[in-house]
């Protein structure tokens, strides 16, 4: 697996590797050191990364809610009402519901996009990308590099926001396990 990373420069000498809470990693690089050499330190790393994320994620308690229920829908409205300018697209009926194996869906045809209730437990900002990613669709209905396009080019930190809401998932998951 390759492990995705922010990275976070400053006048420091040496690389070093955080595993901040939800399992997000972070890489303190010094000012003017190479990509290609933060990611050779990294992925000599990726063991030691998978075993700190993995106890994070150990306690298998989920989060408290960062919204009530009534806020998340607001938040939801607001944010799609917000996309739906940005990327020209318009959505004619947002549904939020228990989904098992993803954070949401569109139908194109219709118009729909369905997220799952459990990304009330999420930040703002990881919301906020599955937002953008099912809105989307609407403009490019698959996950080609077209997609991608759009979707970096409106959120170019999308790739941390989605390994966010993959620890996420495994604490779900891991949760449901101990059901
Ligand atoms: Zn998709």
């Amino acid at each position: 697996m390759r492990v995705i990373y922010t990275i976070t420069r400053s006048r420091r000498r040496t690389l070093a590797i955080h595993i901040k809470s939800g399992g997000v990693v972070e890489v303190r690089a010094p000012l003017s050191l190479g990509k290609s050499e933060i990611e050779r330190f990294v992925s000599a790393k990726t063991d030691w990364i998978e075993k700190k994320q993995a106890q994070i994620a150990a306690p298998c308690e989920l989060p408290p809610s960062r919204f009530t229920d009534a806020d998340f829908e607001l938040v939801v409205r607001e944010l799609v009402k917000i996309w739906e300018q940005r990327l020209d697209v318009e959505v004619a009926f947002i549904g939020i519901r228990k989904m098992s194996s993803r954070w949401g869906s569109c139908t194109t045809k219709t118009r729909r996009i369905r997220l799952n209730s459990a990304l009330k437990y999420c930040s703002r900002e990881c919301l906020e990308y599955v937002i953008v990613h099912e809105l989307a669709h609407l403009r490019e209905n698959n996950h080609s590099s077209r997609f991608w396009a759009i979707v970096s080019g409106v959120l170019p930190d999308y790739k941390a926001r989605q390994s966010k809401l993959r620890m996420l998932q495994w604490i779900l998951n891991a949760q449901r396990g101990n059901q």
